[in-house]
């Protein structure tokens, strides 16, 4: 990776949901598709329709990208808007309010961006779930920006060196597409075996 390389934001979404998982779909090609993801292609599909207009008092804007040099971070947004002058992120996610919070730090990024490119400070974003059809709102505190600073810095790292984070069971593992390329039981078992021998 050089100077002039981006990390794409989703990058970002998938470390924070597993390092491991990053490392297959950004360093080794790897992905499988599984109903969620399928469902989540299809929700992003429809979202994906370039777009500019209004909502009563509302601005909106859906399917731009957002970028910044300072974080070397480029994503497409799925919804921007903008109330009383104030501009914050909107991105859609097929499951359940407060599942996880990559989806947090992925909204955080969106909002870096879009300060730089604006010079605004945003102070607030959203998740839209589909599921649910309910927007849960999201702070951009100095602790969630910390979070995403450190997290883009630890994927620029992993795309840097190319060194395999290791797989660790969890209950993401679930709802992982990739769970039967990377058998996470499997790998933990052998690694506990080479780790006692
Ligand atoms: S199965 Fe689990 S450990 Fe393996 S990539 Fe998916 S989330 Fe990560």
């Amino acid at each position: 990776m050089n100077d002039t390389d981006y990390i794409s934001i989703a990058a970002l979404n998938q470390y924070a949901y597993c390092p491991h998982r990053c490392w297959r779909m950004f360093c080794a090609g790897e992905f499988a598709d599984n109903s969620y993801t399928i469902e989540g292609t299809d929700l992003h599909q429809r979202v994906h329709t370039v777009g500019e207009g209004h909502r009563e008092e509302t601005w909106q804007v859906r399917a731009i990208w957002l970028k910044s040099e300072r974080c070397k971070l480029i994503g497409k947004s799925d919804l921007i808007e903008a109330t009383d002058g104030e501009l914050y992120p909107v991105e859609y996610k097929r499951g359940h309010t407060g599942e996880w919070d990559n989806d947090e730090l992925q909204v955080c990024a969106q909002a870096l961006c879009l300060e730089e490119m604006t010079g605004q400070t945003i102070t607030t974003g959203y998740i839209y779930y589909a599921h649910s059809h309910q927007r849960t709102k999201v702070e951009i505190t100095a602790e969630l920006r910390e979070s995403a600073i450190a997290t883009i810095q630890s994927v620029q790292n992993l795309l840097a060196t190319g060194l395999m984070p290791k797989a660790v069971y969890s209950p993401r593992c679930k709802g992982c597409s990739l769970y039967s390329q990377c058998l996470p039981q499997a790998a933990d078992k052998v690694g506990r075996y080479q780790e006692a021998n």
